[in-house]
């Protein structure tokens, strides 16, 4: 069992189909790198050990029998805003600290069925909100390769355990970079897919229109095959997309003689740090030497995606968050004196700092009078954004560019100001709001810290953003880095 820590997950499964290790046994591996780590790394919220062996040793019965699929016995996390039933999902709030479900999420419940088994639920930024996974009520998350940094935001436990290999994948979230963010800050490979390619339902809300389910790996060849498992049309979800999942890993290898690559000019500003735009150039070069060609394309209202995000977001947030009010789910004051004193105890006890800015953000800009002025106005933005990308899309077949400005921050440094925080999303917001695929591979480092390659496609052009991945890995050796102490 040495080093099988580091393996991909498709080497996993083909080492449980060839006997090489019994899904109890790297699930025990799993958990006991997990636990070890707790205590500094913070990635976990929930560890569920009998819970995973019970899966892992049903898994090895079907392994046994020569039944089940590709994933059948690999171990991966899940972030805390899926829903799993008789496990608590806390969304990393207060709010939800006791809160257990009734039903897994379609994600879960899909990924259940493929025979995958869950190892525990990954710490995170509480709702969702935030760029450093520094909001979550169950503490900051390390970023395993300085530990006096964030490992980004909102999926920072998920990125972080991947990194340290306590577990070869782990699901995320994507509300306005939510996934490659983090992997780009870890130095792993996130995928956020199309907007309803996979199933929202059993995703704890944040900004409806926006949020996407996808998955943080170590290579885009295990994004690919997590992600056949993931997606799908579902009927419980009334914004995903009802067409057919292609065999993502059969595409993998496609040559790219002839791939037209767009070069963002407006992620090449100013707020790029001269370093992390020198790993970016040289990722490039390489996709060159790969037979693509680079051309420059602008998308001119990319700027505003920023102010536009943080109108839309808080807006559907407040809508969305309005469920939690002591009275059906979550935690609920203690001895209310009226209705509307347990509504304000609840909610003011239960949600944290960042929740309530954007609450009270989300409300003033639905609120009469200013609807028209910033709703309104942001939707259009949006749509403006959006036509900027589909014309890109008629020039090139995918573009590139930074995940974030700079390699990962310390933690703290920016908790006090929450404007310098939302500019760490400048690069990846665009993709939400336009609702396209995109992803963040390791493509360097600046000073021992990981850089990441941002690619984005058109809509449903999963296939090939990993093909575009795979085949940069295949070339480069990034990906395949552990930080020291975890190696
Ligand atoms: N950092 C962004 C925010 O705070 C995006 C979060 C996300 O994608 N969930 O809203």
């Amino acid at each position: 069992m040495s080093n099988v820590h580091t393996k991909t997950l498709a080497q996993l499964a083909a080492g449980l189909r060839a006997k090489e290790f019994s899904s109890a046994e790297l699930t025990r591996l799993f958990l006991d790198r997990i636990e070890a780590s707790q205590p500094v790394l913070n990635a976990f919220i929930s560890v569920t050990r009998e819970q995973a062996l019970a899966a892992a040793e049903a898994a090895d019965r079907e392994l046994a029998a020569s039944r089940g699929g590709t994933l059948t016995g690999v171990p991966i996390a899940h972030k805390d805003i899926f829903c799993t039933a008789g496990v608590r999902t806390t969304c990393g709030s207060r709010m939800l600290d006791n809160f257990v479900s009734p039903y897994d999420a379609t994600l879960v419940a899909k990924l259940k069925a493929a025979g995958v088994v869950m190892l525990g639920k990954a710490n995170m930024d509480e709702f969702a909100m935030g760029s450093s996974n520094e909001t979550s009520y169950y503490g900051p998350v390390r970023n395993p390769w300085n530990t006096d940094l964030v490992p980004g935001g909102s999926s920072g436990g998920s990125a972080a355990a991947v990194a340290a290999r306590l577990a070869p994948a782990a699901t995320a979230t994507d509300t306005g970079g939510s996934i490659r963010q983090p992997a780009a800050l870890c130095g792993v490979t996130g995928l956020k897919p199309t907007y309803g390619r996979v199933s929202r339902y059993g995703m704890i809300a944040f900004a409806s229109s926006l949020d996407q389910g996808g998955i943080i790996t170590t290579t885009a060849q295990d994004a690919a095959l997590i992600l056949r498992e993931m997606a799908g049309f579902d009927a419980n979800d009334s914004t995903s997309v009802d067409t057919p999942v292609p065999d993502y890993a059969a595409s993998l290898n496609a040559p790219l003689a002839g791939l037209k690559i767009g070069l963002l000019k407006e992620f090449f500003d100013k707020g790029l740090d001269p370093e992390n735009e020198r790993r970016i150039r040289e990722a490039l070069a390489t996709y060159e030497k790969l037979g693509a060609t680079l051309r420059e394309v602008s998308l001119p209202n990319l700027p505003l995606s920023v102010p536009a995000y943080y109108v839309v977001a808080p807006a559907e947030c407040s809508s969305n968050l309005a469920r939690f009010d002591g009275v059906r789910f979550g935690h609920r004051c203690k001895e209310p004196r009226d209705l509307l004193d347990l509504y304000k105890r609840s909610r003011g006890e239960g949600f944290g700092a960042e929740v309530k800015r954007r609450i009270m953000t989300g409300t003033y800009v639905l609120s009469a009078g200013y609807y028209d002025a910033y709703y309104l106005k942001a939707q259009k933005v949006r749509q403006l954004i959006t036509t900027d990308f589909t014309r890109a899309f008629g020039e090139v077949d995918v573009l590139m560019g930074p995940t974030t400005p700079t390699t990962a921050f310390a933690i703290g440094a920016k908790t006090s100001d929450p404007i310098t925080m939302y500019l760490n999303d400048i690069y990846t917001i665009g993709a939400n709001l336009a609702g396209l695929p995109a992803m963040s591979i390791p493509c360097g480092f600046v000073q021992g810290l990981p850089v990441g390659l941002q690619l984005v496609g058109p809509h449903f052009s999963e296939a090939k953003l990993l093909n575009v991945a795979h085949l940069y890995q295949r070339e480069t050796e990034w990906h395949t880095r552990v930080p020291e102490r975890y190696a």
